[in-house]
């Protein structure tokens, strides 16, 4: 066993630093709350960053789990498995889309899904290969999907990095319109950008992307990997703008906190997948399509979605009413459903860590954006001893 201080001292020897962690050593959960090892409760509304949307220690998920493992924890591809089917099922069900990969992360995810659409564009017309992302995106972190991810900083010392990668300004329909050619393979986007700073297009962006890429034979991946499974208040966050995507990509909360990723497209794009063109050892992992059949379960019968949709509304109400009390501090509240971010004029590191000593979980993301993206299943009384927090926090800046 060791002591907190030695858990911090051993991480730094024995673990490759790439991580900044907050100074504390978490022990377990039980619904929006985590405890660390000395039982200090802290409320939970970064949910490991979309994650644990069913909370913690949900029975049902749990038990799912439990089940499975007493059962068979790994199964390879080479065989069929009830439990991944099952999986498949209820995604196509809340998803529309045809058929489903699954992966083991979001980057694998993005990976598959940038793969299969190289596959059908250029089986056709070996041009077709470019691929036009968005500046300030975050695809994750393989070579492909890095590349992909419009931000400098992750590009840097990694080369040379994979070719026909382009970035336009996000919400932007002139310069989409530019960069677009019939050698655009695909264009990926996040419904929402979430690392970036939860930004939210306007109502019209997604719409007139998606006539481009029609106009001009290219594919619309959407990575729904932060905004999706629920966290707007509709399966994908892309519903909320009244389009369809081609291919899309699904991770974080899709099990609830097991390891997973999965990449959907419509049956004349997954076509173009022969066997032996992709696959994956943990793919489709039993522990994870069991963790997936019960989240799955509480949007399609369990009111999860009606959860977020009114608490969402509650909490946006909520931050609002805080950036009334403070308008020089707090600029600007955006988002939609339980994915909503707080953008102030400093930086919001040190307001997380205030909001940390006093039990609360949140965290900031391109450096000013305060994000709350807590489990799904909160109720109005988490809402108001968050703010209370927060509001206390803020008071003091
Ligand atoms: C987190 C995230 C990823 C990467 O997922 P990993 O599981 O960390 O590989 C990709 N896209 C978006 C939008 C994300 O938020």
């Amino acid at each position: 066993m060791f002591t907190d201080t030695e858990v911090m001292t051993k991480e730094k020897e024995d673990y490759m630093q790439v991580f900044a962690r907050y100074p504390i050593v978490l022990d377990h959960g039980d619904g929006p709350y985590l405890y660390d090892t000395k039982g200090k409760k802290y409320l939970d509304f970064l949910a490991g960053i979309a994650v644990n949307v069913v909370g913690h220690n949900y029975k049902p998920l749990v038990d799912a789990i439990s089940k499975q493992a007493a059962k068979l924890i790994h199964c390879s591809n080479l065989y069929y498995t009830e439990v991944q089917v099952e999986a498949a099922e209820k995604l196509k069900q809340l998803s529309g889309m045809d058929k489903v990969f699954f992966a083991n992360s979001g980057a694998e995810a993005n990976e598959g899904a940038i793969k299969l659409a190289r596959k059908y564009t250029t089986t056709k017309n070996p041009e077709k290969y470019e691929i036009i992302s968005a500046k300030h995106s975050f695809h994750g972190r393989t070579l492909a999907t890095l590349t992909a991810t419009g931000q400098d900083k992750y590009h840097q010392g990694l080369g040379p990095l994979p070719e026909g990668f382009s970035y336009v300004t996000y919400n932007d329909k002139e310069e989409i319109a530019k960069a677009i050619s019939d050698k655009t393979c695909a264009v990926l986007l996040e419904a929402i950008q979430g690392e970036g700073g939860v930004y939210v297009p306007d109502d019209d962006y997604l719409p007139y992307v998606r006539e481009l890429c029609d106009k001009h034979g290219a594919l619309l991946i959407i990575d729904e990997i932060q905004a999706g499974m629920g966290r707007t208040g509709t399966f994908f966050g892309y519903e909320q703008f009244g389009i369809k995507a081609d291919i899309v990509t699904l991770a974080k909360g899709l099990a609830g906190g097991v390891p997973i990723g999965a990449f959907m497209a419509l049956n004349h794009i997954a076509e173009a997948f022969a066997p032996g063109d992709h696959g994956s050892t943990f793919g489709g992992n039993l522990l994870a399509c069991a963790g997936a059949c019960v989240v799955l379960d509480a949007m399609l019968t369990g009111g999860l979605l009606d959860n977020v949709n009114a608490l969402g509304a509650y909490l946006k109400e909520k931050l609002q009413a805080l950036q009334k009390k403070y308008p020089v501090l707090v600029k600007d509240v955006r988002g939609k459903g339980l994915i909503l971010g707080m953008e102030l004029s400093q930086p919001g590191r040190d307001i997380v860590n205030q909001c940390l000593d006093k039990g609360l979980i949140i965290n900031c993301t391109a450096g000013n954006v305060l994000r709350f993206v807590p489990p799904l299943i909160i109720t109005k009384a988490h809402v108001d001893e968050m703010i209370s927090t927060l509001d206390s926090v803020l008071a003091k800046q």
